[in-house]
């Protein structure tokens, strides 16, 4: 059995047209026998995953595989289906057992558990695959102990690092790897398929703009209804910031949302009112340019990054988000004067 998180139950391979390029340059380095012992692929979007792991695994242990799909009938293809092909593991951010959240690292553990795997003999005569994702959430601790599995790799293994930020990812790990960068596809691509899971032209150029590019986020965000939500924020915020309602109310409406939209709308905020501070605001005929207010408005969102909902499930979360919201307040009144 490959050793996969508890939590995980079972995943589906999946890869997205605009990643074509990619997964056929790596079965080629396969196909040349050039494959490299350890890969990092850097993804743009935050929501490529474990799917996508997945895939270029069953793609590279598969034996007839035609292009980029592999066949989905072989041994190992059948084996990967069901998660259960023993020279594959996967390594991932678990869920804590008591406290129910995310932890906030990949421990030590699970990586020296990983590099255990790397050196056992190989129950097929396939490549042994060993992925890990978030990279750059390895702890400290975990990447140093990585490293030397890295200079002296087991033969036939690959370890497959997947990151959405390749400058977190620690240099002695990176400078051993080979790296690849999986690009947002260009917007008539991101347009057409936006298009096939029935979003119009004025959506997707709305949902396109609200993720920077990202066909995958910007569906994510539809079928959340962002722009919806970020309506009713922005009416709410103009009516905290008149005092016309308390903070209680306007963290109400907040609270009930997925975290990972709370944290995008502050970042929208932010980014609002550091262009207005820094006279960059489009909005205004004659900007006034407030240094200090700009500072404090950087302070407090550096703040935000670091501290605020760093883990889901957070139980503070309320209190937080009032801490914030007061903070921004008194920032943007002060600015006024
Ligand atoms: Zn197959």
């Amino acid at each position: 059995m490959p050793k996969i998180d508890d939590d995980i139950i079972t995943i589906q391979p999946a890869y997205w047209p605009w990643q074509q390029s990619l997964l056929e340059q790596v079965l080629s380095l396969k196909k040349q026998a050039r494959l490299p012992h350890a890969l990092l692929i850097e993804a743009k979007s935050e929501q490529v995953g474990a799917a996508f792991i997945w895939h270029l695994t069953m793609l590279l242990l598969c034996n007839n595989n035609q292009s980029v799909v592999p066949c989905g009938l072989c041994q190992s293809c059948s084996l990967m289906k069901s998660n259960t092909y023993p020279d594959f593991t996967f390594v991932t951010l678990m869920t804590d057992g008591k406290t129910k959240k995310i932890n906030k690292n990949i421990k030590i553990e699970q990586i020296r558990n990983l590099i255990h795997e790397v050196y056992l003999t190989r129950r097929y005569n396939n490549l042994k695959v060993i992925a890990i994702h978030p990279a750059e959430k390895m702890s400290i601790a975990g990447a140093n102990s990585i490293l030397k599995t890295l200079e002296e790799p087991a033969p036939y293994s690959l370890i497959l690092l997947l990151t959405h930020n390749k400058g977190k990812v620690p240099v002695t790990i990176r400078s051993r790897c080979q790296v690849l960068t999986l690009e947002h596809p260009d917007r008539k691509m991101s347009l057409d398929w936006l298009a096939q899971h029935g979003l119009n032209q004025a959506e997707s150029d709305l949902y396109l703009d609200f993720s920077t590019g990202d066909p995958l986020l910007a569906l994510n965000l539809h079928s959340n209804q962002y722009a919806a939500v970020v309506k009713q924020f922005k009416s709410q915020f103009g009516l905290y910031i008149n005092n016309e309602i308390d903070v209680n109310k306007l963290c109400s409406i907040l609270v009930i949302l997925d975290v990972s939209l709370v944290r995008r709308l502050l970042k929208m905020v932010f980014r609002a009112y550091s262009l207005q501070f820094s006279g960059f605001s489009e909005k205004t005929k004659q900007p006034k340019i407030h240094k200090i207010a700009g500072r404090q408005l950087l302070i407090l969102s550096t703040q935000v990054d670091q501290q605020l909902m760093v883990e889901e499930n957070n139980l503070n979360l309320q209190l937080q988000l009032e801490d914030v919201l007061i903070s921004l307040k008194g920032i943007i009144l002060r600015s006024n004067h």
